[in-house]
């Protein structure tokens, strides 16, 4: 028993909730009757309710017995006591008050969000004419994960209190509302000009996932998936960026109904772009809330990326309908499960409608991003407990998100996918509108399986941390050996022989025979024999193990020379990502690396090319700026050749991750590698582009506006600043929004700062901006000065959220003396970011400036041989 926990003794059964927002004053007014069971006689209730008036308490029995209440809040504990005159006999009771609230602006509970005055007018096909709508419209939209419907109405706020919801919402009759579920009746409210909208009973369901949003709102035709109507919101005039969301909507609706072998549990499926949100998408069940470029494209304007972006969002909150909202976790340690999850079905689902995609390939970049954090001396167990609730908004990161889904798709690889896709159906039928844990997950699949499945995934879920598995083979080549130590960044304090039972695929050629093997590594070292004699060995074959391989240094050169023949392109990820972060570690010199690296320059993947584009950006932050013209010169050598065979325009019937990858490259050849040649053509070709907007690949558009960020200056500013305010997509707009941040000029960079405290840029973004400030050598030292001195102003505007990704910024502030800084200020103003964010953040510093302390000499001569020999 929690003293965190609301107690058991009563327990909700049904809320009918009726709310009246006035979107103008900011505020609303609201009226429950919630159907409780008393449990054990009480005569205090005990719920939440935050920032509420609560007034006109009253609870009556079945038989007609009325008691009137009192009501104290505590603000701190975020409770209302509800006090009765006399004790409550166990039973059905139906308990009734009215409140009121307010509308804030924090993104989070129930809050507006504004719809800026863009001069555009909606025409009846969706597109939109320009017009004289001048005036700022307003949105009312909750937002309630993790803890927050309880600033909306008085509830039992924690996921295990499952309950039936009715809402029913007052608005102007000229505005339209969205709840979880269709509108069972609507009517106007005579003498004023008001409606009233009646929304039908949801299925039994956490708070966390009850949803309203009131405004100004246009929907696409719905489609029907099996009788559920889909469909796209939006501000008006945005409709026709909704077809892309709707196509894929649609095909994750069907994809998870025959996945899951269960019809959807809603009856209807609405998703809402919202133009202020703190999250990519939530999960409400029946009405999916999204910020805008995760929903709305337009297809023939957007990069690669961006288009994987919305499919992976939609799909990722349409997997939850089911694994999260009909199935939900009893308290908050179980989070990570829900999102891992989620996580992981987004790529099955993307990767079935989208096979050409290769989004498996593409998971590896993420996956790497789970493996650095996982890295740390501070990284934290996947799965811990949470006392308070709040504990739980830590687990917001890429261990929950990135980490959980890559164990589970080790773990989907081990048993199988049609096995683990049956052990989820086993799980989904048995807790089906209840609650469950991470536990009766692994019992459904170890049932299905017959395969010890707790004890293989408690290493990699209950503990910190993850292997690196060494490779070895004996002189003649016939046995291999296996071992495991943790993988740690740093000489770390934690257990280095801490043991992992690592399910390990690995592919020989032996005697000129290619062969795929598999071994369950659980001890330290494990031996085994190979029928003949090794000509080469790739471990971790696939590429879907979480944990990293160093190989010998035979093994190694024998796969680096034949590496684009014989390995997949996951596989090459993971040879340059695993040899990079050896670098990292010391465990190898940067010298090997940087040979390494030498061997990809034909390499066709944009995933292989993301792992050596980010270590080059990591090194260009990292080195002495007196050696920064000599990397730059490597990195041309690197790219060159690529860069010269796709050149500048797409070709007919080329595929679009040849497009994705075109476009990469440019950026990085007139950015990280400042090629003055890439400068001056994407100069001409923006020029172009400005007069017709076909005239280039979207991919290389979105290269152009960051190459000339790089080179501009005032001119390139200005228009660039222009062109966010007036984009047309979402996604032209956040181009625009973060090429400002690439400018290099030190007036330049101190306007965007600005930008970023004075409303200019909506709060959503804007930590977003100082972030990819704080990462660039040429902004940092300036944008760190801005955060120290606007800091308390930053924390007051920005959510929580929003602050903690801010401050991923600090690990690019890679000298000595701003790491020093960094600390001091840290230390001084005692921020906590929750979990061990900020610890994290610390020691990825501390690993960029011990690197770059270690390797500066070897470096600067490497690189002045390299010049040398050219
Ligand atoms: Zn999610």
């Amino acid at each position: 028993m929690h003293a965190s926990r609301l107690p058991s003794s009563v327990v909700p059964i049904r809320y009918e909730i009726r709310i009246e927002p006035d979107l103008p004053s900011g505020t609303f007014a609201g009226a429950e009757t919630v159907e409780v069971t008393v449990q054990e006689p009480v005569s205090e209730l005990v719920l939440n309710a935050v920032e509420l008036q609560i007034r006109q308490v009253s609870i009556r029995d079945a038989r007609g017995l009325v008691l009137a209440g009192t009501v104290t809040l505590d603000e701190r504990s975020e409770r209302a006591h509800l006090r009765f005159p006399e004790r409550l006999s166990p039973g059905a009771w139906r308990l009734s008050l009215a409140f009121t609230g307010v509308l804030n602006d924090k993104l989070r509970g129930f809050y507006r969000s504004r719809v800026k005055a863009s001069g555009l007018r909606p025409l009846p096909d969706g597109t939109a004419e320009a017009g004289d709508q001048k005036e700022e419209t307003l949105l009312a939209v909750t937002q309630f994960e993790a803890t927050d419907a309880r600033r909306a109405f008085p509830c039992w706020d924690e996921p295990g209190f499952k309950a039936v919801f009715q809402v029913t919402l007052i608005i102007e009759e000229d505005l339209v509302a969205i709840s979880n579920t269709s509108v069972a009746s609507e009517r106007p409210i005579p003498g004023t000009h008001k409606k009233e909208v009646r929304f039908a009973p949801t299925i039994r369901m956490s708070t966390y996932l009850v949803a309203c949003v009131v405004g100004r709102l246009q929907a696409t035709e719905p489609t029907r998936v099996d009788g559920t109507p889909v469909r796209i919101w939006c501000v008006p005039g945005k409709t026709h960026l909704a077809r892309f969301a709707q196509e894929i909507a649609a095909f994750s609706l069907r994809f998870f109904q025959d996945y899951y072998g269960m019809p959807y549990p809603g009856d209807k499926l609405d998703l809402i772009a919202i133009p202020d949100f703190a999250f990519g998408g939530m999960e409400n069940l029946g009405a999916i809330t999204f910020r805008e470029t995760a929903l709305l494209v337009d297809e023939r304007a957007a990069t690669h990326t961006e288009l994987t972006r919305v499919a992976d969002v939609v799909a990722h909150e349409i997997a939850h309908m089911w694994f999260g909202d009909l199935v939900t976790m009893g308290w908050w340690n179980g989070l990570w499960l829900k999102e891992a999850f989620a996580t992981f079905m987004e790529l099955v689902a993307v990767d079935a409608w989208k096979p050409q995609w290769e989004r498996w390939v593409t998971f590896g970049v993420s996956r790497a991003a789970a493996l650095q954090v996982d890295g740390l001396d501070s990284s934290r167990a996947v799965e811990f407990e949470v006392v308070a609730p709040r504990d739980a908004e830590a687990m917001f990161d890429v261990l929950t998100y990135e980490k959980g889904g890559a164990v589970l798709r080790m773990l989907e690889q081990y048993l199988g996918p049609t096995t683990f896709r049956d052990g989820v159906r086993r799980y989904l039928v048995d807790h089906q509108f209840g609650n469950a844990e991470t536990s009766d997950l692994w019992r459904a699949l170890g049932a299905v399986s017959s395969e010890p499945i707790q004890a293989i995934m408690d290493g990699w879920i209950l503990r910190p941390g993850y292997p690196i598995v060494t490779v070895t083979s004996d002189d003649p080549g016939g046995t291999l050996c296996f071992s495991q130590r943790r993988f740690t960044y740093l000489a770390s304090a934690a257990d280095a022989f801490q043991l992992w039972q690592i399910p390990i695929n690995f592919r020989v050629r032996v005697n000129g025979e290619v062969r795929s093997m598999r071994l369950l590594l659980s001890s330290t070292e494990e031996r085994v024999a190979l029928p003949g004699r090794l000509d080469w060995l790739v471990a971790n074959e696939g590429g879907h193990g979480f944990y990293r391989v160093r190989y010998a240094p035979a093994l190694l050169s024998r796969l680096a020379d034949t590496a684009s023949d014989i390995l997949t392109p996951v596989e090459r990820f993971n040879l340059v990502n695993d040899a990079w972060a050896s670098a990292l570690a010391g465990l190898s010199s940067l010298g090997e690396y940087l040979d390494l690296t030498a061997r990809f320059r034909d390499e066709a993947d944009p995933n292989v090319w993301t792992a050596l584009l980010t270590s080059f950006a990591y090194l260009t932050r990292t080195i002495v700026p007196t050696d920064r013209p000599l990397l730059e010169t490597l990195i041309r050598d690197r790219l060159g050749p690529a860069v010269s065979r796709l050149g500048w325009d797409a070709l007919a019937g080329e595929g679009e991750l040849v497009r994705q990858l075109r476009g990469e490259l440019l950026r990085a050849m007139g950015t990280l590698g400042n090629d003055a040649a890439v400068q001056a053509e994407a100069r001409e070709r923006y020029a172009t582009y400005r007069h017709d907007p076909s005239a280039a690949d979207p991919n290389v558009v979105a290269a152009l506006i960051a190459v000339l960020a790089h080179s501009g200056g005032e001119a390139e500013y200005v228009e660039f600043l222009e062109k966010y305010k007036t984009a047309h997509t979402p996604q032209e707009e956040q181009r625009y929004l973060y090429s400002l941040a690439g400018f290099r000029d030190t007036r330049l960079i101190q306007q965007t700062l600005q930008l970023t405290v004075n409303g200019e840029v909506r709060t959503q973004d804007a930590p977003y901006l100082v972030r990819n400030l704080l990462m660039r050598v040429d902004a940092r030292e300036q944008a760190w000065r801005f955060v120290t001195e606007n800091w308390d102003r930053m924390e007051r505007q920005y959510a929580p959220g929003g602050l903690r990704r801010m401050c991923e910024g600090i690990t690019g502030l890679a000298t000595p003396a701003l790491e020093a800084d960094v600390r001091a200020f840290f230390s001084s103003r005692k921020i906590s970011l929750g979990g061990k964010t900020l610890e994290q953040y610390l020691e990825l510093l501390r690993i960029a400036v011990a690197f770059r302390e270690r390797e500066a000499v070897g470096l600067a001569s490497y690189l002045s041989r390299l010049a040398g020999t050219r």
